[in-house]
Parts: C-alpha cells; sequence; structure tokens
C-alpha cells in the first residue's frame, strides 16, 4: 500500500480547452520541473495539443526530446557554446536573457532560433530595455538567426489590482510596437486580461487544473489526484494527544485513522491542524504534526476502516489551492512537491 498519485488525461485536455476559449493565441504549454509535478510521460494531452512545449533547463529538454519530435523552448537558455550545441542538436529554441548569451549566439555559424526577453519589471531574468535595444540592432546585420517571440514575465500578475500589471503591460508594448510575435501573460493574466494575450499566451499552473488566484471560478479541472491509504484507526480519549510534539489533544473521546502519506510524499509539513483531507466522501480535520510517512485525522465525523482510501487533494471537493492554504503556501509548491515515492498512474 502506498501513496497514488493519479493524472487526469481528460482533465489535461478539458484545461487546454479552457485556454484556448480564453485566447486565440498559440499556446507554449509550460510543462517545466516534470510537468509541475505530473511527470512529463503523464501528460501526453498538452505535449500534443500545445504549439510549444515549455522546460526551464537542458537537461528537462532531453527528458522530453525522449518522448516528443514537438517545438520545445528553452527558458534559461544556454551558458556555454558546449550548450548551445546540445540546444541546437536537440531541436528547441532558446530564449535570450542576458547579454553574455547573445555574443554566445553571434559566434554561432548556423542558423539558429531565439525567442528574447525582455525585463518589463520583474528584474529576475531579461535584457534591459537598451540592452534589447542594442540586440536588435545586433541581429538586424545577422540573417542567421531568426527571433520567434520576443517575451516578458509579470511579476503581480496574480494580483489583479497590483498597479505594476499596467506598468509592465505599457513597457512591453511601448518597446515591442513594431513586433509580431509577441509573449507575455502565465496563467493569471490568460485568466484575468486579453489585453496581454498577444501571439503566444504561456499557460502552466491553469492546465493542471488550479487557479493561480484564490477563487477557482474558471472551470478548470484537478488533474492531479493525491490519495493514500489508512493504515491504521484508534480512539483516543480526552486529554490524548497525537503525534510528534503532541500539538493537539483530544477535547473529548475520537476516532483518528492514520493515512500512509507524510512530508516524504510531498504532503506538506506546514499543514496546520485542521487541514481538510477527504475520505469516504466526507471532509475530515488533519489532527497533529504531519509526519515522514504519515498524517493523522479525526473522523468522527465518518466511518472508516483500514484499506479504505483517503484523498489528499485532486477533487472537486478538496482542491489543492486549499491544502496550500491551510500550509502557507501556493499549489505550484505542493504539485511539483510530490516525491518519487509516491506511485505515478494514467488516468481516464
Ligand atoms: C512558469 C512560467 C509561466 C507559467 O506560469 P503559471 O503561473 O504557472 O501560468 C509562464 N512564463 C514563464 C516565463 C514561466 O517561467
Amino acid at each position: 500500500m502506498s501513496a497514488v498519485a493519479v493524472i487526469s488525461q481528460s482533465a489535461l485536455t478539458h484545461n487546454l480547452s479552457v485556454v484556448k476559449r480564453k485566447s486565440s493565441a498559440k499556446i507554449v504549454a509550460m510543462v517545466k520541473a516534470n510537468a509541475y509535478g505530473h511527470h512529463l510521460n503523464l501528460v501526453m494531452p498538452l505535449i500534443e495539443g500545445a504549439d510549444i512545449l515549455a522546460v526551464s533547463e537542458l537537461a528537462e529538454v532531453q527528458k522530453l526530446r525522449r518522448i516528443t519530435d514537438r517545438p520545445i523552448l528553452l527558458l534559461s537558455g544556454v551558458h556555454s557554446s558546449q550548450e548551445l550545441q546540445q540546444a541546437i542538436d536537440l531541436d528547441c529554441q532558446i530564449v535570450l536573457h542576458h547579454r553574455l548569451q547573445i555574443s554566445l549566439i553571434a559566434k554561432y555559424d548556423k542558423a539558429i532560433r531565439v525567442w528574447v526577453k525582455i525585463d518589463t519589471g520583474m528584474h529576475r531574468l531579461g535584457l534591459s530595455q537598451d540592452e534589447y535595444q542594442q540586440c536588435l540592432l545586433d541581429f538586424e546585420s545577422n540573417p542567421l538567426i531568426s527571433i520567434e517571440s520576443v517575451m516578458s514575465h509579470f511579476a503581480c500578475a496574480d494580483a489583479l489590482v497590483n498597479p505594476m500589471n499596467q506598468k509592465q503591460l505599457k513597457t512591453f508594448e511601448r518597446l515591442t510596437n513594431n513586433t509580431n510575435n509577441r509573449s507575455m501573460a502565465n496563467s493569471a493574466a490568460i485568466l484575468s486580461n486579453p489585453d496581454t494575450h498577444f501571439d503566444f499566451v504561456r499557460p502552466g499552473i491553469m492546465l493542471y487544473g488550479a487557479s493561480p488566484f484564490s477563487d477557482n471560478d474558471f472551470d478548470l479541472q484537478p488533474v492531479m489526484q493525491l490519495s493514500a491509504p489508512v493504515i491504521s484507526v484508534k480512539t483516543i480519549q480526552t486529554g490524548e494527544s497525537v503525534g510528534y510534539g503532541a500539538t493537539w489533544t483530544a477535547d473529548k473521546a475520537t476516532t483518528i485513522a492514520i493515512i500512509g502519506i507524510g512530508y516524504g510524499d510531498g504532503y506538506p509539513r506546514h499543514a496546520k491542524n485542521g487541514t481538510p483531507v477527504l475520505i469516504n466522501n466526507t471532509l475530515c480535520p488533519l489532527v497533529g504534526r504531519v509526519s515522514m510517512d504519515m498524517i493523522m485525522i479525526n473522523v468522527n465525523d465518518v466511518k472508516v476502516v483500514i484499506g479504505d482510501t483517503a484523498i489528499l487533494w485532486g477533487d472537486e471537493k478538496l482542491r489543492v489551492e486549499t491544502v496550500a492554504t491551510h500550509s502557507d503556501t501556493i499549489s505550484y509548491e505542493l504539485l511539483t512537491g510530490v516525491s518519487n515515492r509516491v506511485a505515478f498512474v494514467r488516468g481516464a
């Protein structure tokens, strides 16, 4: 008996169709971090249904190339001539976000397709406005380099009223108004502002059925359902505590189910007392600290026996966003953090 993550194929297809309903732009599906923790080989509907696939590192390009011939974009770009050669051998498009990368490709003597990333205010990756202008001049005289798209990334797209969004958008528009292919929108921008869609949208979290906002009225379906077996059931008395640190004490006789999943599987150790777990169609509160291999839940409200299955997230009744909120984190971290002790299986 172990924890299982079922990856729903129909939910992937559905969520991709939500992107298409929202925007007519081409779709760059974000499959970095092993498809946000869903495992590349289990997200074929995205791999086949998107226009381009994007990953962060060269090692991810290698893995992805083993399973598909589709176009791939390398978000971090390359950092040496060896990496450049590898990227070209793998037939992937590369992001240029730093001056040194421009000098690197300028020396290359064959055709190469790049995405140029501009920093419009997030101050993580991206060329400054001056560097971008210079880059355009340099490339004008180099017929080997073709710019597939110009891109930028929002710092605060999940905060709808943050003035930084408009500021970044205006900067991007001003710098790129003569440019045909542009890309700016992540999931939050796709869902909230059509003015950001341009020619390529870059959905990530929404493809996996989680909302980047605190609400989820977007008709997204959870893709990963994480479940684990009940491995013990017991009743404790008033005043008795549960788990490491004795952080939860029963105020009346309480039946506790012990579930075979813990932080060693990627269930968040910071999940607080009261974090919901779905069992036999009933939401039950987590009690006591999360252990490496187990969690305990209060099942006073539902009949539970050893061998029953508890759902940790990935159900209409219990979304990963809810568990994230109870753990002071975001759905992205929970999804990418499911460990390889968990059995991953393809679902319907
Ligand atoms: C990960 C990533 C995205 C997707 O972000 P979501 O919030 O998951 O939609 C888009 N663009 C870039 C550059 C990214 O790194």
